[in-house]
């Protein structure tokens, strides 16, 4: 019998692996966020056409690349933030698969314009279906931009899965939000169809979730601090008597990454026990800070779910951190915007 094995060329495996990176646009937005705050950027703009489904653009202030660099970043595997599978557990970026470009180039039309504080000159690089169509010297500003057109052209049964413009738009605000909410020292704006939708200028976390969900949020949330040797809390929970019937504002962020914790979660509804109307749900904006030797993010390539060593210790300090904080808050709105 002959050998049958082949070896998949580059653009058949990225585009395979595009299935798991990239499911909606809001993967895209995802994954450009998470780079641009990589680069180390101050001020992030997210450009959005027709859902994401038209044109997804990041664009950054954030160190940029060199020629090299901006070429070799479309390939599989290719990453500046880790070096060794050690480098997995002490991580402080949010990139480290090298996967998300090389991915975004095999499904989409993509054009980067990028350029290094030093460098008088930047580079354009235009790459459709994982062919790099121009490369060429450009003036543009120290950072970069990523334009991201016509996601999953070259996959009909993809595209046309797309959910519509409402839902998809849904999924693309609750990507910025998160990434939004993880970092509040850096300013966002966003846009769509040419108008702006957010404007979050530099904050502290109070603020940031103000100026995300309304001024009225203000005086619904119950700071939380815990610092114990294995678990670090800072954040706030909703007041119970504003807890809606809607799952809606929830947000664990794990060393500045939102994750999604069914467990986690249960700590809260119980911290929350005998406090909340029948169905309804508490609302809450946790950043849990651990040793990054104790998890594991590499579990799912869109990184939302993590292992961690000792979940049970977790759950159980959560939980008493919560019951503390909902125990001692003031029934008075609470006004003050220094913390
Ligand atoms: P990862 O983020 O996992 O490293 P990506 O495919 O998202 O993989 O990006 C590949 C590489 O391209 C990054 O490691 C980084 O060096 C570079 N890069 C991507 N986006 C930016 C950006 N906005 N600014 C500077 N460098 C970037
Ligand atoms: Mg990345």
């Amino acid at each position: 019998m002959a050998d049958i094995i082949q070896l998949l060329p580059d653009h058949v495996a990225n585009q395979i692996a595009a299935g798991e990176v990239v499911q909606r646009p809001a993967s895209v937005v995802k994954e450009l966020l998470e780079n641009a705050i990589d680069a180390g950027a101050t001020t992030i703009k997210l450009v959005i056409k027709d859902a994401g489904k038209t044109l997804v653009q990041v664009i950054d202030n954030g160190k940029g690349m060199s020629v090299t660099d901006a070429r070799l970043s479309f390939e599989r595997h290719a990453t500046s933030k880790i070096k060794t599978a050690d480098d997995l557990f002490q991580l402080n970026t949010k990139g480290f698969r090298g996967e998300a470009l090389a991915s975004i180039a095999a499904i989409a039309h993509v054009e980067l314009k990028t350029k290094q504080e030093h460098e008088d000159v930047g580079t354009c690089i235009e790459i459709e279906g994982s062919k790099v169509n121009k490369q060429e010297v450009v003036v543009t500003p120290k950072g970069t931009s990523i334009s991201v057109k016509n996601l999953f052209y070259n996959i009909p049964a993809r595209r046309n899965f797309l959910k519509s413009n409402t839902v998809e738009t849904r999924h693309i605000i609750d990507e910025f939000h998160r990434v939004a909410l993880a970092h509040s020292n850096i300013s966002f704006v966003m846009f769509h169809n040419g108008s702006e939708t957010f404007n979050l200028p530099e904050s502290n976390y109070r603020q940031r979730i103000v100026n995300i969900f309304g001024t009225k949020t203000n005086e619904k949330l119950v700071p939380v601090d815990e610092d114990t040797e294995v678990l670090k809390i800072s954040g706030f929970v909703g007041k119970p008597e504003f807890a809606k019937k809607t799952r809606g504002e929830q947000f664990f962020f794990v060393n500045n990454r939102f994750i999604k914790s069914a467990y986690l979660n249960h700590a809260i509804g119980s911290a929350f026990e005998g406090l909340l109307k029948d169905g309804a749900h508490a609302s809450y904006f946790l950043n849990l800070t651990v040793n990054p030797q104790t998890i594991d993010i590499n579990i799912h390539p869109t990184k939302t779910e993590i292992k961690f060593d000792d979940e049970h210790t977790l759950y159980a300090i959560l939980r008493s951190a919560v019951k503390h904080s909902l125990g001692q808050f003031n029934i008075a709105p609470v006004l003050d915007f220094d913390r």
